[in-house]
């Protein structure tokens, strides 16, 4: 039976074309990246703009496999939310994230927390929240620990269930950022009905900031809306001083991007913020 699914699967992938064919190939190889240890974590910081230094840092997922190289997780974490995999994973970012703050700690880094990036698939099962308590409490971490992302997307599509999910992570302590801000079609009043701490706004808005005027204009009101809610701003994407003056100016109250450090390993990260510190 099983030579006979496989002799199945070759007659249906001729007919497809490649880019299904790397999906396929890339979903097979999702699946056992797991137990094959492929995956690591690299965590970028995030600055403070009024002391200049590092406050929290954001968690992100690399993911080499031995044949396919560098996979990006812009084109594997949607396969991975597809197929349920992002659970899984999902719970794995987790608990690296966890691990990662409490070594910080134990070296002498606090930071006020990791953001780790949360799908909207991961609170269909409900349980999400008793799942990273758990991890929380084998490392003895506090829920402040750990900040939320979730994207505005999802905040945009399933009202009633959203609020309910938001507010339960936020009661257990952890912060609520909202990831790539401005794309969709959040109203800011419909915003303001949900339990978030942090808007970031995404990096589409800040590449041109230094010659764009809308962008100038679009991000400006988004954070003086944002700090009328009682929200915290955070750009993402700044790579040049000229991005990183207006921000200021427009009392922005976080900067993420390459002008202070790429995402790091986590050994290199403490180092990084003692450079971006030190500045
Ligand atoms: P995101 O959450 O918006 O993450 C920010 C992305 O911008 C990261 O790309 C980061 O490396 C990149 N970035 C940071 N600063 C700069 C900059 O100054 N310039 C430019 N050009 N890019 C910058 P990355 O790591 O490739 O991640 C892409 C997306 O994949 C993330 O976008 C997020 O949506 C998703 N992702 C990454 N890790 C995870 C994860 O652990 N779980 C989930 N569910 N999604 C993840
Ligand atoms: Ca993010
Ligand atoms: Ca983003
Ligand atoms: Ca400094």
């Amino acid at each position: 039976a099983k030579e006979l699914g496989r002799n199945r699967f070759r007659y249906y992938t001729r007919a497809l074309s490649e880019e299904t064919d790397k999906r396929l190939k890339t979903e097979s190889a999702l699946r056992e990246a797991l137990q094959k240890d492929q995956f690591h974590m690299v965590f970028q910081p995030i600055i403070d703009l009024r002391s200049m230094e590092v406050s929290h840092a954001e968690a992100l997922i690399r993911w080499n496999h031995p044949e396919l190289g560098f996979v990006s997780p812009e084109y594997f974490i949607p396969i991975a939310e597809e197929n349920g995999l992002i659970n899984d994973i999902g719970l794995w970012v987790a608990r690296q994230a966890c691990h990662a703050y409490k070594g910080w700690l134990l070296e002498g880094l606090i930071l006020n927390s990791v953001a780790i990036n949360v799908s909207s698939v991961q609170f269909k099962k409900g349980d999400l929240g008793r799942q990273i308590r758990e991890i929380l409490e084998e490392e003895g971490l506090d829920a402040r620990a750990i900040e939320i992302e979730i994207t505005e997307r999802y905040l945009m599509d399933q009202t009633e269930h959203t609020i309910k999910h938001l507010s339960a992570l936020k009661d257990a302590g952890h912060l609520i950022s909202v990831d790539d801000f401005g794309v969709g079609y959040s109203s800011m009043s419909y915003m303001k009905r949900l339990p978030l701490d942090i808007i970031k706004i995404d990096r589409s808005f800040i590449t041109d900031l230094a010659d764009d005027e809308n962008d100038r204009q679009i991000s400006q009101a988004i954070i003086s809306l944002s700090h009328s809610l009682g929200y915290r701003v955070t750009a993402e994407g700044v790579e040049n001083p000229a991005q990183l003056e207006f921000l200021e100016h427009c009392r922005c109250d976080f900067a993420q991007g390459y002008l202070f450090s790429r995402p790091v390993t986590e050994t290199q990260f403490i180092d990084t913020v003692t450079e971006v510190n030190d500045r």
